[in-house]
């Protein structure tokens, strides 16, 4: 769907929406194949002051357009507020969720059938989780960080890198002593 002078900025977004505290693999893997379903992709960072963060939101932005640099029609914003406000307010019509394993569609589902009756109607497209990712949340991976497991498998390096870098020294030895022994 091109516009009518075809640049990129002109074609209707989608919109995934998401704390990314941090992003994860599983993320990554969505976004990879949202943007080939969308011309466009904006990954919208919710910035939510009742919830404590391990990234600030600048720095969960931060990382998300490092992890994304390479696929080139995602864009990473910010918002606050209503999801639907952000969506109407970027032209969007469609909003992409990941689905996991079961239990997440019960809440996405209402999730989805309220925000076609606020502002704008706008849908929500799931993509299935791959199976690899199903079971990585960035509320699991932070707790097996924070008991010294290796998350590699699951965080992009720079991620992994960026999580490293808050644990205070005398953790990271004891970690070290550990993988030794
Ligand atoms: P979470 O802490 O659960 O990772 P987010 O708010 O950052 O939460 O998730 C944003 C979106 O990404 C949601 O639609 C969520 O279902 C989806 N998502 C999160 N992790 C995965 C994954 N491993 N595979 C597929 N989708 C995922």
């Amino acid at each position: 769907m091109r516009s009518r002078n075809g640049s990129v900025e002109n074609r209707r977004p989608a919109v995934y929406p998401g704390s990314f505290d941090p992003v994860t693999n599983g993320h990554l893997d969505i976004i990879v194949r949202a943007a080939r379903c969308f011309p466009r992709l904006i990954v919208a960072v919710v910035d939510n002051p009742n919830k404590r963060p391990m990234f600030s939101l600048d720095r969960r932005v931060e990382l998300l357009r490092e992890v994304c640099s390479a696929v080139a029609n995602v864009e990473v914003a910010r918002f606050e507020g209503l999801l639907v406000d952000f969506v109407r307010g970027v032209g969007a019509q469609v909003i992409v969720k990941g689905l996991r394993i079961v239990s997440d569609f019960e809440h996405e589902y209402s999730m989805a059938v309220l925000n076609r009756k606020l502002r704008g109607n706008p849908d929500t497209i799931f993509v299935p989780a791959s199976i690899e990712y199903a079971y990585v949340s960035s509320s699991s991976v932070k707790e097996v960080f924070s008991l010294g497991g290796d998350i590699s498998d699951f965080v992009p390096p720079v991620v992994l890198r960026a999580m490293n870098a808050t644990r205070p020294a005398k953790a990271k030895q004891k970690i070290k002593e550990r993988k030794l022994s």
